[in-house]
């Protein structure tokens, strides 16, 4: 064939990115195309008055995968930073994830006995039942107090759904312990890039074509003729034209807040607003989550969104006909063997940035023994 790259890479996320650093390394010519003005995909960060913004929302780097964790090393020093969140409902201040201290400050209880004892009251009848959806994953799971108190709200609101029409899965994220530990994961490896994100990506994506603002779908033929293979980490479904149906996702709106002169706004990186009547999720404070050292803070409230195609996807909804749909697409995707799909959008995967980065080595590793 002949072609001029081996390896034509629709986005340059962490998935994109971990793919074009692999193959190269192997031995292969890859091309990067990107339709935003930026590499690094959702957590792309950029600094201003000293500060690490984390543009498309707060990511913080956990793993218990040590391959990943290894692999990582060599771009990047994760700053060791550990996610505490807060939980605030009707003024009161909580710690997450939910542990002692959470009891503590709900029931008074002090010790992993009495709080246990607590809980089991709270289950009552949901302690032994099939969870069908989210609502009862989360009494079966925390009992009444903890369900109304910090999940259904949030969840809700979050989702745009009510909780009974949810999958339980997504609240099986949500660590839940018995000692006075506030470390939201329980992963051993933790933290978030010393210089930001964008550098990890610009680090793994040394020496190798980038171009960004390039939209793939509107010369798709163009860019084609360039490589043996692509690779496509958007939407699944934009690539086929919706011809099947569109996915559905849960989208984000960003409302970002410079502070000036105010150094610290919430003593904390991120603090969950769990109410129902408060319209946003949660309010991060960026400089938390580098020590940055600044006058002034940026605060970004979080707020849920609806969306409809031409919108930021960020949630993939992964229920039953959505999943459906996915694999649908998912059958078309498997008789074209020279398109390969991966991350968050190709995959339509609520994922984690380790999930995202076994997956590209995987996917490398499958691809050259299938040579
Ligand atoms: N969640 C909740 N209350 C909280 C935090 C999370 O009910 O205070 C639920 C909610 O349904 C959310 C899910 O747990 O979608 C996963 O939360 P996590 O913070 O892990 O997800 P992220 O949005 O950061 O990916």
């Amino acid at each position: 064939m002949n072609k001029k790259y081996d390896y034509l890479i629709i986005g340059a996320g962490l998935y994109g990115a971990t793919f074009a650093q692999q193959m190269t390394q192997m031995g292969k010519k890859c091309l990067i195309i990107e339709k935003r003005d930026h590499i690094a995909g959702n957590i792309y960060t950029k600094e201003s008055h000293n500060i690490q913004i984390h543009q498309y929302g707060a990511h913080i780097f956990h793993t218990d995968n040590e391959e990943v964790w290894n692999y990582l090393q060599q771009f990047t020093v994760f700053n060791g930073y550990i996610n505490s969140p807060l939980a605030r409902y009707e003024g009161k201040v909580y710690n997450l994830p939910f542990n002692m201290n959470t009891f503590n400050s709900l029931w008074g209880v002090t010790t992993p006995e009495e709080a246990k004892l607590k809980i089991a009251e709270q289950r009552g009848e949901y302690a032994d039942i099939d969870p069908k959806n989210l609502e009862e994953q989360g009494l079966k799971l925390c009992g009444k107090d903890i369900y109304y108190t910090f999940i259904k709200g949030y969840t809700e609101k979050q989702w745009g759904r009510l909780a009974t029409e949810l999958p339980s899965f997504i609240i099986k994220r949500i660590p839940f312990r018995f000692t006075y530990d506030n470390n939201y994961f329980n992963d051993r490896y933790q933290g978030i890039p010393s210089d930001g994100y964008t550098q990890l990506v610009a680090n793994m994506l040394e020496g190798i074509e980038v171009r960004t603002g390039i939209d793939y779908l509107e010369d798709r033929a163009q860019w084609d003729a360039l490589a043996d293979k692509v690779l496509y980490t958007g939407c699944i479904d934009a690539f086929f034209g919706y011809k099947l149906g569109t996915l559905e996702y849960r989208s984000l709106r960003f409302e970002n807040e410079w502070l000036m002169d105010v150094e610290d706004f919430q003593g904390n990186a991120v603090v969950n607003y769990n109410e129902a009547k408060v319209p946003f999720t949660r309010i991060i404070e960026h400089k938390h989550f580098n020590k940055n050292q600044s006058p002034h803070t940026l605060i970004t409230r979080e707020y849920p969104a609806n969306f409809s195609v031409g919108d930021e996807p960020y949630y993939p909804i992964n229920d039953g006909p959505n999943n459906k749909l996915y694999h649908a697409y998912k059958e078309e995707a498997a008789s074209h063997p020279n398109i390969l799909f991966g991350g968050r959008l190709g995959l339509y995967a609520y994922a984690d940035m380790d999930d995202t980065v076994a997956a590209a080595l995987k996917a490398v590793k499958k691809e050259l023994n299938n040579k």
